[in-house]
């Protein structure tokens, strides 16, 4: 492995380091916890890597809410969602995904810009950032900036629809209407701890105060080539009492949510597998 780092410390030096690398091979590094295992995989030649871990603007790192909406900037990490009251009181999916994790040392390298980038379909804050039907906001050299839903903004495995002269700088999360909510996220590994999910379910329901569902976001993870946000299975879901889903309706809210999964057999699970977990958590969600 033959490489250059280029470290800038502001914005306008980062642009610029990508301006100048348009015509080289180059990748932008934050917390490395998947870019390292990418170069032992496939070592590059003649390659520079950007390192935006050091900018210290607070587009690039803080987590902001207005009454619209919750910003993470890119290098936002697991334990720095874990440490923010927001994110844990309003968006428990969030903060349970982030908690998921790996190791606490991961977590606090992870970022969450470096999660949606890596483009995995077991990409746990990617997941519950579907379900939440969040937007990214894309910065490019110029210094314009474009927005993109989540969950087309990811177009395949170990791929987005940032273009070269682009970076990713923010994620905005639409605020909760409703301050009942149901959320969480249920992971299946093969052990509790450093272990890539199996299947996720990532949910995020609002109520009203007498208990009907009035928004529903679900998204899947580990069981199709991106993360599917499971529109079909939100709108049956959605006007139905929470506590009151007759045993037929959990299975038919079951079946809707299976519309979007074609999982592959691999090293973790088989796909009989992963249809049957996702099948049993989605039904039991309502348990
Ligand atoms: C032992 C171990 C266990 C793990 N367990 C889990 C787990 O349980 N769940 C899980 O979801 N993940 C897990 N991961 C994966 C990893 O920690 C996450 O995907 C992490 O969030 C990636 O963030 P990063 O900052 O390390 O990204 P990096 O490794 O720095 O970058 C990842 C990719 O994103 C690109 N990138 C990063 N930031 C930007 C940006 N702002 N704009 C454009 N491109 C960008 C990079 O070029 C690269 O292609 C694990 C990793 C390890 C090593």
């Amino acid at each position: 492995m033959d490489f250059e780092v280029v470290t800038p410390h502001t914005q306008s030096e980062l642009l610029g380091a990508i301006a100048a690398n348009q015509g080289k091979n180059f990748r932008i590094g934050a917390g490395y916890t998947d870019l390292i295992n990418q170069f032992k995989l496939r070592p590059e030649r003649d390659l520079t890597v950007i390192n935006i871990a050091q900018i210290r603007e607070d587009t690039f790192r803080n987590i902001s809410k207005n009454d619209r909406c919750i910003e993470l900037g890119a290098l936002v990490t697991a334990s720095d969602l874990l440490g923010n009251d927001t994110v844990r009181k309003e968006f428990p999916v969030l903060c349970e995904a982030a908690s998921s994790v790996a190791s606490m040392q991961i977590r606090n390298t992870a970022t969450i810009g470096g999660n949606i980038c890596n483009a995995s379909p077991s990409a746990d804050m990617s997941g519950a950032l579907v379900a939440l039907q969040a937007r990214c906001r894309i910065l490019n050299v110029k210094g314009e900036r474009r927005e993109e839903p989540l969950v087309s903004f990811i177009r395949g495995p170990r791929q987005t629809s940032l273009e070269k002269h682009e970076i990713l700088e923010r994620i905005i999360i639409p605020q909760n209407t409703s301050a009942v909510i149901k959320s969480g996220f249920e992971k299946i590994g093969a052990r509790k701890s450093m272990e890539i999910s199996i299947v996720f379910l990532a949910y995020h329901f609002q109520l009203s105060e007498s208990g009907i569902i009035e928004k529903a976001g679900i998204a899947c993870g580990a069981v199709a080539p991106v993360i599917p946000f499971a529109d079909r299975a939100c709108a049956y879901i959605v006007g139905k009492r929470l506590n009151e889903l007759k045993d037929d309706e959990k299975e038919a809210f079951a079946q809707k949510v299976m519309e979007y999964a074609a999982p592959i057999s691999d090293i973790r699970a088989s796909a009989w597998y992963r249809n049957e977990v996702l099948y049993n958590i989605s039904k039991a969600l309502f348990e």
